[in-house]
């Protein structure tokens, strides 16, 4: 069983109601031959890049190596590279550790314990978020997660893929 590397970039529709069922998802990825050969992860059933992923993903400033194999087991897969596609019919908050608090779209105020509010969403006992200092009350998927986070019905998450430009030594 493989752990992907927990960095990511995850497209979704903007229309956080949009849902393209798994099947066709795959199917049109395989085309492109964005993936490959599938396998199981921590995070359940991902695909190798196929030979189209480099085609369809670009990386500013370096040209990665690509892996198209797997590597053996227990091998830290840090700059391995798996896609993983997600449809379900509920809304699901995209997002994992680094999350950061999301800002309230009306008084741009910051929700620091964001947290205990999405699990109360989660759990379906809430539909929004009040903010701290202006009072509103917004859907989760309208507050402004700043490009750590988001909902959709459908994803695809690309792990591995690091963010930003930030200079490494040098
Ligand atoms: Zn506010």
């Amino acid at each position: 069983m493989y752990a992907l590397a927990e960095n990511a970039l995850v497209l979704f529709p903007q229309a956080v109601t949009t849902q393209i069922h798994q099947s066709r998802l795959i199917q049109c990825l395989q085309q492109q031959a964005l993936i490959a050969q599938t396998f199981e992860s921590e995070e359940g059933t991902a695909y190798l890049p196929g030979a189209g992923f480099a085609q369809h993903i670009s990386f500013m400033g370096c040209a990665p190596a690509i892996d198209t194999a797997l590597p053996s087991t227990g091998q830290s897969l840090t700059n391995f590279y798996a896609v993983r596609c997600v449809s379900s019919e509920a809304i699901e908050f995209l997002g994992n550790a680094a999350t950061r608090p999301p800002r309230c779209p009306h008084c741009k105020a910051f929700l620091s314990n964001w947290q205990t509010p999405l699990k109360q969403w989660q759990a379906g006992s809430s539909n929004a978020f009040m903010c701290p200092d202006c009072g509103t009350r917004t859907s989760p998927e309208l507050w402004h997660w700043r490009k750590r986070g988001g909902f959709a019905r459908t994803a695809i998450w690309i792990h591995g893929v690091f963010e930003g430009l930030k200079s490494v030594g040098r």
